[in-house]
């Protein structure tokens, strides 16, 4: 008999694809050496913060000013919140005040006080397959139900799909641009046609469908390419963003969330709570005093750019079929095998570790995550050519 409880002994066992992967990187590297195993498995962030960070890093860790290290307001400092309101307000066009925004332990963090505030036991949260899966895991934790409706073949969203899987259960849709797993980043048109969609779905039930844009990549976006503001568009929406990958602080757990005015001060205080009685309490201290300095800096985006570039001209050249990511640091292309499980293992042959797309709910596919040193991409490259032409 397990020690776990049957709810969470459920859940490791469906989270096990990508725990597999982890372990089976292990193995390879012990046998092989790590240099010669290409780890593409994991979204951390391989680019060191910039020198602006560390700097204030520096500065604010000496600062002599007492008080600095105790609990604050749940919310956060006013001056970070004020902060976050005023660059959010910028990039939006639509003027949120600080009392809207929350400080969170990092996008995660973000999402799941969102959906504990937000969901009756039941409720349906809509993703987009292929989903981001740790998603499944927050809304179950939050009491709500899962639906995955598919994106078109090029990832875009299936207007059409949703409309379908919009019911008197649904009380949320989370969509994610710039996308995990497939760098997508939604055109205006989708944006336009996805709000629409849930204003005339909102009416129809006669309460709001709130929309979540989780936006942690949101300025890691390629060739003048640009994320479509959301607030601007739907009054129930909810911004969750971190510092994670545009400043390369993912271990410092540093994010917020970022309400659109028309909330009543319910909806914040209810987040509030949950910040603080799930235990997070607060988002670290020195972190917001930090990134309310720096927070228009930003890692190296062009060395992010070349990896991709790097990638997926050389995997669309041996003839894998890739949709080519504008924005984040992934890369989703067709397995030439059926199966993606089948192939991803026989990269592994290769000491070549993709992750395959079956745990993303789009079989057939697989995320290759290119935070990672040009030198690996190189190296990589012949071997996903051997894989391709033997799979
Ligand atoms: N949302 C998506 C789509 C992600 O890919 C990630 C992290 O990889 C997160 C949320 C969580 O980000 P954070 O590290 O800021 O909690």
């Amino acid at each position: 008999m397990s020690v776990l409880s049957d709810r969470i002994a459920g859940c490791l066992d469906s989270a096990s694809l990508v725990r597999k992967m982890f372990e089976e990187g292990a193995r390879l590297r012990a046998e092989f050496g790590a240099d010669d195993v290409c780890d593409f498995s994991l979204g951390n962030p391989h680019l060191e913060p910039p020198s602006e960070f560390k700097d204030q890093l520096r500065e604010l860790a000496t600062d002599p000013a007492p008080g600095a290290h105790r609990y604050m307001h749940t919310s956060g400092y006013p001056h970070a919140r004020e902060a976050v309101a005023c660059s959010v307000s910028q990039r939006e066009g639509v003027e949120v005040p600080s009392s809207h925004v929350v400080m969170a332990t990092g996008a995660a963090c973000g999402l799941n006080i969102v959906l504990h505030a937000l969901l009756n036991p039941g409720e349906e949260v809509i993703i987009l397959a292929p989903i981001f899966p740790e998603y499944r895991f927050y809304i179950f934790h939050s009491g709500g139900e899962c639906r995955i409706v598919p994106s078109k073949p090029d990832f875009d969203i299936d207007l059409e799909a949703l409309a379908e899987a919009i019911s008197e259960k649904t009380r949320a849709i989370i969509i994610n641009s710039p996308h995990n797993p497939t760098g997508r980043v939604y055109p205006e048109e989708s944006i336009d046609g996805l709000t629409k969609l849930l204003k005339e779905k909102s009416d129809e039930l006669g309460r709001p469908i709130v929309l979540i844009a989780d936006e942690p990549y949101r300025r890691l976006v390629y060739d003048g390419v640009e994320v479509a503001p959301v607030l601007p568009r739907y009054e129930s929406t909810i911004l969750v963003a971190s510092f994670s990958k545009d400043l390369g602080l993912a271990g410092e757990r540093i994010g917020y969330v970022a309400a659109h005015p028309s909330f009543p001060t319910e909806l914040i205080e209810g987040i509030s709570f949950c910040l603080r009685t799930l235990g997070f309490v607060n988002a670290p201290g020195l972190m917001q005093r930090v990134i309310a300095e720096v927070m228009d800096a930003s890692v190296d985006l062009p060395a992010y750019k070349h990896n991709r570039d790097l990638f997926y001209e050389g995997l669309t050249e041996i003839g894998y079929e890739v949709v080519k990511p504008e924005g984040a640091f992934y890369l989703f292309p067709k397995t030439p095998l059926e199966d993606d499980r089948v192939f991803c293992k026989r990269l592994m042959n290769e000491r070549v570790l993709a992750v395959p797309g079956s745990g993303f709910a789009a079989p057939g596919h697989m995320r290759i995550s290119y935070a990672v040193k040009p030198e690996v991409i190189e190296k990589a490259l012949p071997r996903f050519k051997t894989a391709f032409e033997n799979p």
